[in-house]
């Protein structure tokens, strides 16, 4: 079912829903379903699967080091197929631009209408670790309004090549990001939601953010989207801080600021597992006061163990 038909159905109550991370290439799918099932009784609606960009690696053949570009984690409409199947539950691809041509799109976006997938959520995708700026890959989309786009012409059987008239077409509903914080290549918010504007009139259903660690920002992002004429769901991304390093780690990488509360609270730690805590805590606080404002799903960003992530249903659901 389509994600904003979840949240119609739901009349106002807030869901509740995850992001999971493929396995390591090589390492069993079994683990990822231990760490899915003690969330299944909070009932998620959905749950997203991510999809990470390609990488070199440098493989020693007879002294010399051949560069390969590899996946490490593939796999993401099959851990979707296979968690749809096992827990009967909608599961919703992270599909992006950054490492696809728009056939090899097209030929997934084929295999998740066959699957019964009925939401895609559409990136860009980020540069790869070896570039500085994003480069589009030959053949592939510049920015998620292109993917966009390509997935919304399916709705009426426009593939690449042809138009193909049908009563089963792929219908998907789609989700696009949206970031509380801006963009970090963005010039400033407003541009950023001009585009983010841009990506629902060609067809995008409902927003998921980018984390966030002080609610005030998300409540100030949705109310300046509202006046830019966004009118889909915005889900909040909820994250709980696990380790000390994610001070530093989580700044850097998505350019979004800590309050310094939290940082105080985490800065005086004595190991992870009291950093785990401090994290659970705020995240529930700040799950309280979204569910309290009527958010139509809490949406939690879940890095391998969900023990954390279940500790906070638990206090909210
Ligand atoms: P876009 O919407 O294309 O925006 C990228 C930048 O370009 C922005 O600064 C925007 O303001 C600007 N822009 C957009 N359109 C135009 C235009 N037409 N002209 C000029 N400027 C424009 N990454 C992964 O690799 N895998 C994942 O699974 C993944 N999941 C994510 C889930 C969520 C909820 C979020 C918030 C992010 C996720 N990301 C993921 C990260 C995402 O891929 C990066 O943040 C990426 O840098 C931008 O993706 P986007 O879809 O927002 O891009």
């Amino acid at each position: 079912m389509k994600v904003t038909e979840h949240i119609r159905r739901a009349k106002g109550e807030t869901l509740f829903s995850f992001e999971i991370i493929p396995p390591i290439k090589g390492r069993s799918i079994t683990e990822l379903h231990e760490n899915i099932a003690p969330l299944m009784e909070f009932k998620p609606p959905f749950i997203d699967v991510t999809t990470s960009r390609e990488e070199y690696v440098y493989i020693d053949r007879d002294g010399l080091l051949d560069k390969k570009l590899t996946r490490m984690r593939p796999g993401t409409v099959g851990i979707c197929a296979s968690i749809k199947h096992k827990f009967d539950v909608d599961s919703i691809p992270h599909v992006l631009c950054g490492g696809f041509t728009k056939e090899e799109t097209e030929y997934l976006l084929v295999d998740c209408h066959y699957l019964g997938i009925d939401n895609i959520m559409a990136l860009r995708g980020d540069a790869m670790k070896e570039e500085q700026y994003f480069e589009p890959t030959d053949g592939g989309h510049l920015y998620a309004s292109d993917l966009v786009q390509q997935i919304r012409n399916l709705t009426c059987g426009k593939y690449l090549h042809e138009v193909i008239e049908t009563d089963h077409n792929a219908d998907f509903c789609i989700g696009v990001a949206g970031y509380p914080e801006k963009h970090m290549e963005a010039p400033s918010l407003k541009t950023d939601l001009k585009w983010l504007k841009h990506k629902i009139n060609l067809g995008a259903d409902y927003v998921v953010t980018q984390m966030f660690f002080d609610n005030k920002k998300y409540f100030e992002f949705v109310e300046a989207a509202r006046k830019e004429g966004i009118d889909v769901p915005i889900i909040p991304g909820v994250k709980p801080i696990a380790i000390k390093k994610h001070l530093h780690i989580l700044p850097q990488i998505f350019r979004i600021d800590l309050p310094q509360d939290l940082i105080d609270q985490v800065e005086s730690c004595a190991n992870n597992k009291q950093v785990r805590q401090v994290g659970i805590e705020w995240a529930i606080e700040q799950s309280k006061e979204l569910k309290a404002a009527g958010v139509p799903v809490l949406h939690y960003y879940s890095m391998g163990k969900s023990d954390n992530i279940k500790a906070i249903a638990e206090a909210i659901f």
